[in-house]
């Protein structure tokens, strides 16, 4: 008898606001130790916090972007827990009010596209990190009160694709945002899978939760060991407990943590330091407003404007610095034609400069107006392909200047008709026997004595015109041009 998976998703988004939830320091990754601290994020008694603004701001942004409505008049509770990586003895989060719910994600799924829901999606503290060696442990408390989103959804993906493709194009949206870095390997971005089966019509079966997933790898992997899981177990005639399970990636298993049974344990209740957070029309409107275009909505663009391929579409979206540049170029294009030809470059030859060179999205630095000039060369046929690209890599390793090297390198193709009628006169005559041979019929001699035309113009040869003229030559007929 056949199995049905219902997955349902908390993902935690590290923000990218300057500093910390609740006071001013910093949020950046790594430093020393202890370093990023104050009597607030360190959770000295007394120490009160106030609510960084920017937080509320980001938290609008998610929210309006994925649908849902905002909470107006919410609040902030404590959630209580001993654990040495939250010096406080609880976190601040929201439980009862949170800023945003009942929005959705639409995903391409196996058969067509599916909505999944989000439930709430809520502003949180982080905590600190620990560190375990032979000897000891040690605290870092810099991570504490770093703001979190989490996200929740509804139970409503079936399988481990579809968790993937909502992870990536929430990805995505963080990033569009500029509201999350989403650096998965610093724990910026991360995910808890509450997974449970079921037989076909049934209730929701009992669900266990896989904690902290930091790869789109492990998370697939942990899925489907998961749902094989608790359907041996079940089908043994046995029974799921609902725990918290942590996956260990090199084994490619996972191991009980700890049983969970309801969410009292943590007796939240409302926090008593700081104000509930009044949130007008206006504030909505204007964060609405300025909500950039999303990574999908300019995909859909391209392949309607100019008749990119999805494919082309999906690599020139897959990082914000890529897609600004494609746009810079095509802001820049004088035709649909130099659109394509950008859409071309970007998504071709520099992506496989950066992926030699071995450099990151984030990092990439390129004069767009150059790139642009290159453009107008190629397609108005000053320069041919091999040129173009290779000016193109000047461009890219030493920002070399377009006009100046294609000057110097004598790559501009010769549209002198003269010049190329002597070549193609002097590769004849050099070569009388192919020329004869080709007339007699041996037409594959043809790439012959073309290449040798070429190679005679040197890199400016056009070889359109090239072949135009050889081909009028060897004809025998009266070249007019
Ligand atoms: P908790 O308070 O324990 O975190 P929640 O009610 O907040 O539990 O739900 C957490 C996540 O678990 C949500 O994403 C929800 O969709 C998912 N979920 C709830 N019940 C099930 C179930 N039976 N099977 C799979 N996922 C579930
Ligand atoms: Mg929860
Ligand atoms: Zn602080």
């Amino acid at each position: 008898m056949n199995w049905e998976t219902v997955i349902g998703l908390e993902v935690h988004a590290e923000l990218s606001t300057r500093s910390k939830i609740f006071c001013g320091c910093t949020t950046s990754y790594g430093g020393e130790p202890n370093t990023h601290v104050c009597p607030v994020c360190a959770g000295m008694p007394g120490a009160l916090p106030v609510l960084n603004r920017e937080v509320v701001e980001y938290a609008l942004r998610l929210g309006l972007a994925l649908n849902c409505s905002i909470t107006k008049y919410c609040k902030f509770d404590r959630k209580n827990y001993f654990y040495p990586d939250l010096p406080k003895a609880y976190q601040v989060s929201q439980l009862y009010m949170p800023i945003c719910r009942d929005g959705f994600m639409e995903i391409d799924a196996e058969n067509g596209k599916k909505k999944i829901r989000i439930r709430e999606i809520h502003m949180e503290e982080d905590a600190g990190k620990l560190s375990h060696n032979a000897h000891s442990s040690q605290m870092d408390f810099n991570r504490c009160g770093v703001p979190l989103l989490e996200i929740v959804s509804h139970p409503d993906f079936s399988n481990a694709a579809e968790v993937i493709v909502f992870l990536e194009k929430l990805r995505e949206t963080l990033l569009y945002l500029d509201i999350c870095d989403c650096k998965m390997q610093e724990g910026s971005m991360r995910a808890d899978i509450n997974l449970s089966v079921r037989r076909p019509g049934e209730e929701l079966g009992v669900r266990t939760e896989t904690k902290n997933m930091n790869s789109f790898k492990a998370i697939a992997r942990a899925i489907d060991y998961e749902i094989e899981r608790q359907i041996d177990i079940l089908e043994d005639g046995g029974k799921i407990i609902q725990e918290t399970r942590r996956w260990d990636d090199e084994k490619g298993t996972s191991s009980g943590m700890r049983s969970k049974e309801n969410a009292q344990d943590y007796r939240y209740f409302p926090e008593p330091d700081l104000l509930p957070v009044q949130i007008d029309d206006e504030w909505i409107t204007r964060v609405k407003e300025n909500l950039p275009e999303l990574a999908y909505q300019k995909r859909e663009r391209y392949m309607r404007d100019y008749r990119i391929s999805a494919d082309e579409a999906s690599v020139i979206t897959s990082h914000k610095n890529i897609s600004d540049l494609f746009e810079s170029l095509a802001r820049r294009c004088a035709s649909v034609n130099q659109a394509v030809e950008s859409a071309h470059l970007v998504s071709g030859e520099i992506m496989r400069l950066m992926n030699s060179a071995n450099m990151l999205p984030e990092d990439l630095i390129i004069d767009a107006d150059k790139l642009a000039a290159l453009i107008v060369f190629v397609t108005e046929g000053k320069i041919n392909r091999a040129s173009f690209k290779e000016t193109v890599e000047k461009v890219f390793t030493n920002n070399a200047d377009p006009e100046k090297y294609i000057a110097e390198k004598g790559l501009l193709m010769l549209s002198d008709d003269k010049a190329v009628k002597d070549a193609v006169e002097k590769i004849i005559a050099a070569n009388e026997d192919s020329a004869a041979q080709y007339r007699a019929g041996k037409e594959k001699i043809f790439g012959f004595l073309m290449g040798m035309a070429m190679k005679e113009l040197g890199k400016g040869g056009n070889p359109e015109l090239v072949k135009k003229v050889l081909q009028e030559k060897l004809n025998g007929k009266k070249t007019e041009l």
